[in-house]
């Protein structure tokens, strides 16, 4: 799996189509997207027009909670290899466990145990998995995640899940790298800007990188795949071009510091499926208003 792909959450359809297909002419080989986002369409597009071999690419992809079971389950990621254009997805996540209905989350994962057995996914994983939620996946599944996709920035770094993780050999891919989440809470007093924050500013004046670059190098570093979401060109390629240096070990701490504990997104524990419960046609009559 790359250490660095495109996300592209919460965009207009092209915007979305246009970000995949600048990205893969970037570099970028990873591209995470989910049935929720109801884009699909629109990066399977992008792909297309970039005309990349789609064995040189990583397309990951997520199953939505109403989703969640057996049959659902299979018709769910039909329409998202129809949609997307493809015939097999590189990762398949379950997007959150419902810890309320752990049964149908557990079901669901067995049904993409299936897809791993028939090759239509070479791999399926996890997201916001707390560690009890993987305990009692594992218990009753036979394919360990190969990886959870978690809220991980400077300013909730995760230490304990991610020591978790990596006992379980679970590897962390992290969502909102850049703390993305913080400018997404509307007409809060306390939204930050990850970009001004001072640690991050002079640790880019030192190595001659934006903040952005030193967050996202800070995560490869500690060993996170890392998904930075923009529809921005200039950006898209800023967050790609952190491959030719490297923080020091004191630097590293220095971010560490940053965190604060407090998540930006959504507690797992409290995901259910009337919470978040707004449904996906998945029927092929439903595949255009994916392109709206
Ligand atoms: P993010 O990637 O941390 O931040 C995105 C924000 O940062 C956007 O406002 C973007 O604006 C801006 N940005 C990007 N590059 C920048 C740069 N170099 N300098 C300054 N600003 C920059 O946050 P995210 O979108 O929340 O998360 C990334 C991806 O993770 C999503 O797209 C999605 O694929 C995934 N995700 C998964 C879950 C889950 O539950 N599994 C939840 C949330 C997100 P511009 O577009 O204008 O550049």
């Amino acid at each position: 799996m790359p250490a660095i792909g495109l996300g592209v959450m919460q965009g207009t359809q092209r915007e979305s189509e246009e970000a995949v297909l600048f990205a893969i002419e970037s570099g970028y080989r990873l591209i995470d997207t989910a049935s929720a986002y109801l884009n699909e369409k629109s990066v399977g597009e992008g792909i297309r027009r970039s005309g990349i071999k789609r064995s040189d690419l990583f397309i990951t992809t997520k199953l939505w909670v109403t989703d969640y079971c057996t049959e659902s389950t299979k018709i769910a990621f039909e329409a998202s290899l129809r949609r997307l254009g493809t015939d097999y997805v590189d990762l398949y996540l379950l997007h959150q466990p419902v810890p309320t209905e752990f049964d149908k989350t557990v079901a669901a994962y067995k049904t993409a145990e299936t897809f791993l057995s028939d090759g239509r996914a070479r791999a399926i994983g996890v997201s916001n998995f707390s560690a009890s939620h993987l305990e009692r996946l594992m218990n009753e599944t036979s394919i360990v995640p190969a990886v959870n996709q978690i809220e991980v920035h400077p300013f909730f770094i995760q230490k304990e899940l991610r020591a978790v993780n990596a006992k379980l050999g679970i590897k962390i891919q992290a969502w909102s790298p850049l703390a993305g989440i913080h400018v997404y809470v509307p007409n809060s007093k306390d939204a930050l800007n990850p970009h001004k924050h001072p640690t991050l500013v002079a640790l880019g004046e030192k190595y001659k990188k934006t903040p952005a670059q030193i967050m996202l190098r800070w995560h490869i570093q500690i060993g996170n795949c890392a998904i930075p979401k923009s529809f921005n060109a200039a950006r898209i390629k800023e967050n790609f071009a952190i491959f030719d240096f490297e923080l020091s070990a004191e630097d590293i701490s220095s971010i560490d510091k940053l965190n604060t504990g407090v998540r930006g997104g959504p507690d797992p524990e409290i995901i259910t499926t009337t919470t978040f419960g707004f449904t996906i046609d998945n029927s092929p009559q439903a595949d255009d208003a994916f392109r709206q």
